[in-house]
């Protein structure tokens, strides 16, 4: 939990107005901005502020940050925590944005419990432990713009920071609020997860791409990029996954997107 001189010096920052091209920024390049009732993009507009203040920016690979690029990174992951309002990816203190996907040297990461180390491979964002969310701007830039087919780089990788919440294994399982059943929760998932790979076998495609279906972690970050680009079509095509994000976000897109 938070100090209260957190809390106090984050009462500090909003109380102070808001840049004055940020709501306008936000409309034009965040596609549900619009959809947000009042008192949400309030809401929202605090939370953001206080998420793009206190990470660390960078832009890499010649990327020119300028102060509005935060704005729409900031945008996307405020929707993540409609529901939770205090949560700030605490295990994320660093973002990085690249102009476009970047070649990530060798590196070594957690699958399934095991150490997996790949070599040099081009990517479009990553992110680990307690490490960097590192993201492109092509790609945030076009899940602002619309519902881009279903994709969010921005949210991939922030649910990846969610699944980390319980430690460094990316099991797929996020917080979860204290009413729901934590274990059930991570067995219905995972039946989501066989499902799907059974489905695929025998060549049904669902929404969920084949990156999705390779641990319950990638289905985890994968169908949020549904949940939150195209809710209505996760809804339609994966009822049951979609209850089980909904139970984690404690919130249903679907009753503003129309
Ligand atoms: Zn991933």
């Amino acid at each position: 939990m938070f100090g209260w001189w957190t809390r106090a010096r984050r009462r500090r920052l909003i109380a102070k107005p808001a840049a004055s091209n940020m709501r306008q920024y936000l409309s034009a390049n965040l596609w549900q901005w619009s959809y947000l009732p009042d008192d949400v993009t309030e809401r929202a507009l605090d939370w953001l502020r206080i998420f793009a203040h206190e990470k660390y920016w960078e832009g890499c690979g010649g990327f020119d940050l300028k102060p509005h690029h935060p704005w729409l990174v900031a945008g996307q992951a405020s929707l993540m925590t409609l529901a939770f309002p205090e949560w700030f990816f605490d295990g994320c203190r660093t973002l990085l944005i690249y102009p476009g996907d970047y070649v990530a040297p060798g590196i070594t990461h957690m699958v399934n419990g095991q150490i997996g180390i790949h070599g040099d491979q081009p990517r479009s964002g990553q992110t680990s432990y307690r490490g960097p969310v590192i993201l492109n701007w092509t790609a945030i830039y076009e899940a602002g713009r619309s519902s881009n087919d279903g994709h969010s780089l921005t949210v991939h990788e922030l649910a990846h920071q969610l699944d980390f919440d319980n430690g460094p294994n990316s099991d797929g399982v996020p917080p979860l609020p204290k009413h729901v059943n934590a274990e059930q929760w991570q067995r219905d998932f995972q039946m989501q997860l066989d499902e799907l790979r059974d489905r695929a076998r025998i060549g049904y495609t669902g929404l969920v791409n084949d990156y999705g279906l390779t641990s319950s972690s990638e289905l985890f970050a994968v169908s949020s990029e549904l949940f939150f680009q195209l809710p209505h079509e996760l809804a339609e095509h994966h009822p049951e996954l979609c209850d089980l994000l909904l139970a984690c976000y404690q919130l249903d897109w679907r009753e503003w997107i129309v």
